[in-house]
């Protein structure tokens, strides 16, 4: 057994900025700290020299997230990394010097299968360690119950368990958050998103909960941030092949994060502190516009306003939870670092359009945020630094959007198609904790 990295940082709060911290597994089981602050590294490992070398995601995985992790032994973290990974990434041009990295091609279509399938990896292997279970439990209205019911499915430690409101959610996603999978319970609560977050919040806190294993999945787990931290690397790494050049030696980049809890735009923040070469990060954001809003000076920190509903749903946050994350990693840097806009629906339905008129590409309403958000960076700033923007969905998950804003059919996937054969499962809740508790304490 190879012994774990013995220079991997530990995970301290964001509340307690000169605290020795906690290990990595702690933190990942933990989800927030004691404090109620996020967890961060105490210092960011140094990529390895060979990491722009790796043929594919996983290999990269293998190589970086080691070093980031100081107690699980290096080669479970990359097993875990070589098996969650395992997934198409690629960069695909649009133009002269705009490229998509298509983070759309894994089980559930969108990026938050990598944060799921690493979390799910990990936390096996830290359960396998330490015995015991975890029983994970998530309220969702969008893309995160899917990835984690999918990364989490059939893992011999972990339940989960996913909340999600009741004919609010559109018949695909329904159909992808009930798909029959082993160890995964979906219940329908009569009830708004909010009465889920509630109840699950109302779980954590419950003492007649108390001796269940209760962990959770969301995106400020850290669990999830650090792979995927790696896509950011990968897409560096493909971007050099495409022009020529080596990694190290091809200047600065700019990349676009459609963004909403701001998780991915954290992981990527890490990436940058990890050597890779950005100068400037564009956080395009949906008319959930607190961030954009707070870089330009025009929001103070914390004050957020309620949420909006839009056309990219998955961004539809008022309150972004990785905010204080962020705000700890950049400081006063903010604006220099990252550049932010708001983007509503028309524009968003008119990017679609552009972007298929003239590059041929048919972008879910995320995507299309982020490539708006990017065309009015480059009206700002002028063209300059090759772009990459990340496609964070799959377009056959958004059929409605698509239709709207295009002539033409909706794309459609073989994945989202064979559910509509595939067997189901789902229970009934009353939105009230009593309801949730019986359904939890009746086991499996
Ligand atoms: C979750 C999600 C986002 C927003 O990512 P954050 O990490 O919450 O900022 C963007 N696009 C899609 C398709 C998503 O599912």
């Amino acid at each position: 057994m190879t012994l774990p990295a013995s220079d991997a940082p530990r995970y301290r709060s964001t509340r307690a900025p000169g605290g020795d911290g906690v290990p990595f597994t702690r933190a990942l089981r933990a989800g927030l700290a004691e404090d109620g602050g996020l967890y961060l590294p105490t210092h960011v490992p140094p990529l390895p020299g060979d990491w722009h070398e790796a043929g594919s995601l996983a290999e990269l995985g293998a190589r970086v997230l080691p070093n980031w992790i100081g107690d699980l032994p290096r080669e479970e973290v990359e097993r875990a990394a070589r098996d969650a990974l395992a997934l198409e990434v690629p960069l695909v041009p649009l133009s002269d010097d705009r490229w998509v990295l298509e983070l759309t091609h894994g089980p559930t279509l969108s990026f938050k299968d990598v944060g799921a399938r690493t979390m799910a990896r990990l936390l096996d292997a830290a359960l396998r360690r330490d015995g015991g279970r975890a029983t994970i439990l998530v309220a969702t209205s969008g893309d995160t119950g899917s990835a984690v019911a999918d990364g989490f499915a059939g893992m011999e430690r972990i339940d989960v368990v996913l909340l999600y409101p009741e004919g609010r959610v559109s018949p695909l996603q329904e159909r992808q958050l009930t798909a029959l999978r082993e160890g995964v319970r979906a219940l329908a609560v009569e009830g708004s998103f909010d009465d889920c977050q509630r109840l699950v919040k109302e779980a954590f806190r419950d003492p007649a909960l108390a001796h269940l294993p209760l962990t959770s999945a969301n995106s400020i787990n850290v669990g999830r941030l650090l792979p995927q931290s790696l896509y950011y690397l990968w897409a560096a790494r493909l971007l050099a092949d495409a022009r020529g050049v080596r990694p190290d030696e091809a200047g600065d980049l700019v990349v676009v994060v459609p963004s909403g809890n701001l998780g991915n735009l954290t992981a990527g923040l890490l990436a940058h502190a990890a050597g890779l070469p950005v100068g400037r990060f564009v956080a395009a954001h949906n008319a959930n516009d607190f961030f954009p809003r707070f870089l330009g000076g025009r929001a103070e920190g914390y004050d957020f306003p309620a949420t909006r509903p839009t056309l990219s749903n998955a961004m539809d946050v008022g309150a972004p939870s990785n905010f204080e994350r962020l705000d700890a990693l950049l400081g006063t840097d903010a604006a220099r670092r990252v550049w932010g806009t708001s983007v509503d629906d028309a524009d968003t339905l008119a990017r679609m359009k552009t972007v298929w008129e003239e590059d041929g590409y048919v972008a879910c309403p995320h995507t299309a945020v982020g490539l708006e958000g990017l065309a009015r960076y480059r009206a700002d700033a002028g063209a300059g630094a090759p772009a990459i923007a990340l496609a964070t969905a799959h377009p056959a998950k958004f059929p409605e959007v698509v239709a709207r804003a295009l002539p033409i059919a909706p794309p459609t996937h073989p994945a989202l198609e064979g559910l509509a054969a595939g067997a189901e499962r789902v229970e009934r809740l009353e939105p009230t904790l009593a309801s949730l508790r019986e359904a939890l304490l009746d086991g499996r």
